[in-house]
């Protein structure tokens, strides 16, 4: 017998399916990311036109069979259409944490969190106007943090005192500091700029610094780096952020 549900949910994927359908991911805060197949959606009187749009946050109402995995779309409500109305930068300083969202496994356990702090990263991304790459890597660092994989970005990996940054070390999952580096690593690891260990000691805070701070591209180049090796190392797998490169 199959099964009612009411969930809350973000779209994060949207792929039409054969002539009228369309398939989903979505994000919830109870069960994970879920698939989910809304079929007949795409006919010319479907009253479910515009309300099925990527990042959209909507209460569903869906069913399921138990030996399935699929979960069947019924009807929806908007709740917020996130990319309604907004910019082009904030539209892919939105994008990008869904591009990591949609790449990695997220645990029933970690959804409700995770949910919420894409809710609250969104919100926060449109009210401000310059430097939102610096909220999207303090979403990065939350993310990790969530997910059991949170990297000190206050103290050196190896003498673990608090000294400026001077590169960030792959294989030991954290930065070293001047002192603790020796050219024999110089291969394995990533130097990072001067402006690059600021930002990241301020990351935990970066709201309170971000209509101050400027952020040139090189900057940007080597945060991206470090993040996504991270994520990369943890997930034993290539994690790509093509959104991040139309900024
Ligand atoms: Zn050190």
């Amino acid at each position: 017998m199959s099964r009612d549900i009411k969930t809350k949910g973000i779209i994060i994927k949207k792929v039409n399916f054969r002539e009228t359908s369309i398939i989903l991911d979505v994000l919830t805060p109870e069960y994970g990311v879920i698939s989910l197949m809304a079929k007949g959606v795409r006919k010319q009187k479907s009253k479910n036109t515009g309300l099925l749009e990527i990042l959209n946050e909507l209460d569903l109402d869906l069913y399921k069979n138990p030996s399935s995995e699929w979960y069947i779309y019924r009807s929806s409500q908007i709740i917020n259409a996130h990319l309604f109305n907004i910019n082009l930068t904030t539209s892919i300083l939105m994008q990008a944490p869904v591009e990591v969202i949609r790449q990695i496994i997220i645990s029933i356990d970690d959804s409700q969190a995770i949910y919420q702090l894409l809710e609250t990263y969104f919100n926060y991304i449109k009210s401000i106007d310059k430097n939102g790459i610096a909220i999207f890597w303090r979403f990065l660092l939350k993310l990790c943090r969530i997910i059991g994989i949170e990297f000190d970005i206050s103290n050196c990996i190896v003498c673990s005192q608090k000294k400026q940054f001077f590169a960030y070390f792959p294989q030991k999952h954290g930065f070293i500091c001047n002192d603790c580096f020796h050219p024999v690593n110089n291969e394995q690891v990533f130097k990072i700029n001067e402006n690059a260990a600021d930002l990241i000691s301020k990351l935990n805070h970066i709201g309170n610094y971000i209509d101050e701070i400027s952020i040139p591209k090189p900057t940007i180049k080597q945060l991206n780096r470090i993040f996504l090796t991270h994520l990369s190392e943890h997930f034993h797998k290539k994690i790509h952020l093509k959104s991040i490169e139309l900024l």
